[in-house]
């Protein structure tokens, strides 16, 4: 990293939400790096909450976890995989953050009478968390979520602009996401609201560097002119970017506007010419089509939002192209079997794999119990994440006869609560950032599957829950089936189990899809994938 003063690339979007702009973000980031410069990534986000962790998964998507523990946007899991760098909790900011330490510092009296106000106080302490996150760094990119003219995201849009005059315009440079409808009875791709919405930018002070023409097909070379006309960005300026097949083929798609060029010029940087060879080849193995798909049962709740299970579906997937197969992937309503657990084997017969995702509540987790046992009585290979271990040592201990073994999620006043809170836990259900979260060590024992697959004995992974594997049953494992294979050595809670005369089954309390990449996948899942094949 260098000692010179940080440079910050600010990206905001117009018109509607859902352009991704996270992912554009994510790729400037992946050029910046690619010419030898140290980037950061900060998603803003406008919501009142402090973090992301009470939100409900559904309606917002996955949580993302980082190292050091904090419950962040799945912005963030984009930012990881694209840049391929570990992020910290200063890299997602939510409104609640800065109001929470905005009030606590005017009840501390630290503003020594002041009027406290939006400007210049939080917009003031906005652009701090921003300075502070980028510090160090080569480039800062800042990430503003909503849409520009929301009354939400005002004081962050507002935050940016004095940023600018703090920093010097010239070490800034602003890139507005737009979006261009194509109209099919006139055969046109209109770049009015596009227009638009840099003219609110432009009324709210700040002039766009940059325009990122997002379009469901091609945009023409004539909607381009016409943006800029109407904008007053140069045309070089203005990158389109149509529907990709893949997400990772936007760095690349960018690279070809020359908009990472402009972006380095701008900012003055020195740069090395781009290295984009290692991302060319994981493109290619991300678009191919491949001779072999195996298929996998994915037992999981809410089937109507895939945001939900972000990391799990990435690490999943890149795992299947670096073994040369295609994923088919159906997703199976664990709650389907809470009531008649055994219609599992017939629903899940038909997949050659099953995955239990990480998951919280009551809703679907007989299901789940049933699936896991399922996999363990059949021999199918099954990968089970934090909740998908819970579930396989509580199948495991029923199988064994203690038929009313259970987790503190389904019965916490039972007397087999093989799956329990650590006692520091029981009286915080419900509350936010009280969870065993972020980087814990994990001692692997030799001779396991997990030994194999991680060719190492000394792992950290990141965590995040609530519920651990009772210790006090932790003799009996060996009558039940099943072995602890990974075990934290300070706190001496089980990390990995997995099941002794099974081909492939394999859980873990912690989320390995945080640390899959798309060019190194996870070894857990291209286990998983292997024992597929
Ligand atoms: N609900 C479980 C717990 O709190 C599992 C959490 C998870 O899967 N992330 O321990």
């Amino acid at each position: 990293m260098s000692s010179k003063a940080t440079k910050y690339v600010f990206v905001t979007g117009g018109v509607l939400s859902g352009l991704g702009k996270g992912i554009t973000a994510a790729s400037i980031g992946k050029l910046l790096k690619a010419r030898g410069l140290s980037v950061n990534l900060q998603k803003c986000d406008p919501y009142l909450n402090v973090d992301a962790g009470l939100l409900n998964p559904r309606e917002h998507g996955e949580c993302f976890v980082t190292k050091d523990g904090a419950e962040t946007d799945l912005d963030l899991g984009h930012y990881e995989r694209f840049i391929d760098e570990e992020l910290t909790g200063s890299s997602s900011l939510m409104s609640g953050r800065v109001l929470l330490k905005l009030i606590q510092d005017e009840r501390a009296g630290k503003f020594e009478g002041e009027d406290v106000q939006i400007i210049p106080h939080l917009t003031g302490s906005i652009a701090d968390w921003i300075t502070e996150a980028g510090k160090g760094f080569d480039v800062h990119i800042v990430e503003i979520g909503g849409t520009v003219g929301d009354y939400e995201s005002l004081s962050f849009v507002e935050a940016i602009r004095e940023l600018g005059l703090r920093v010097g315009l010239e070490n800034c440079v602003y890139v507005h996401v737009v979006y261009l409808p194509y109209l099919g009875a006139s055969n046109e791709t209109k770049t009015k609201p596009a227009q638009n919405s840099v003219r609110e930018l432009r009324g709210l002070g700040i002039a766009p560097d940059i325009l990122v023409g997002r379009s469901e097909n091609h945009a023409s070379q004539a909607a381009k002119e016409k943006l800029s006309l109407f904008s007053g960005v140069a045309e070089s300026s203005i990158a389109l970017l149509p529907n990709a097949k893949s997400i990772y083929e936007v760095p690349l798609t960018l690279e070809d506007t020359g908009i990472a060029d402009v972006i380095t010029k701008k900012l003055k940087l020195k740069t090395s010419k781009p290295h984009l060879d290692d991302w060319r080849q994981v493109v290619e193995k991300a678009t191919s089509t491949y001779g072999k798909t195996i298929s996998v049962a994915f037992v999981a709740k809410y089937m109507d939002n895939s945001d939900t299970y972000m990391s799990v579906l990435e690490a999943l997937r890149a795992a299947a192209w670096h073994k040369n197969v295609n994923v088919d992937i159906t997703w199976i309503d664990a709650t389907e079997f809470d009531e008649n657990p055994k219609n599992t084997a017939k629903e899940l017969e038909k997949y050659e794999g099953i995955l239990v995702p990480g998951g919280f509540g009551k809703r679907g987790l007989e299901g789940k119990i049933a699936s896991a046992a399922y996999a363990l009585n059949s021999k199918k290979p099954y990968l089970g994440l934090c909740l998908g271990m819970q579930v396989a040592v509580v199948a495991a201990a029923r199988n064994a006869g203690i038929k009313s073994a259970t987790t503190f999620e389904l019965n916490p006043e039972s007397k087999e609560l093989v799956i329990n809170t650590m006692s520091d836990q029981s009286d915080k259900l419900n509350t936010g950032g009280t969870m065993r979260l972020g980087n814990y060590d994990c001692q692997i024992e030799k001779d396991t599957l997990a030994a194999k697959l991680y060719k190492s004995t000394k792992i950290v992974e990141r965590h995040r829950h609530r519920g651990e594997c009772n210790n006090k049953y932790k003799a009996e494992f060996k009558k039940w089936g099943i072995v602890a294979s990974g075990t934290n050595p300070e706190n001496n809670l089980v990390e990995i189990i997995e099941a002794e005369n099974h081909p492939f089954f394999i859980a873990c309390q912690f989320h390995p899809e945080f640390r899959s990449r798309p060019n190194r996948p996870h070894p857990l899942f291209s286990g998983f994938v292997e024992s597929l094949l």
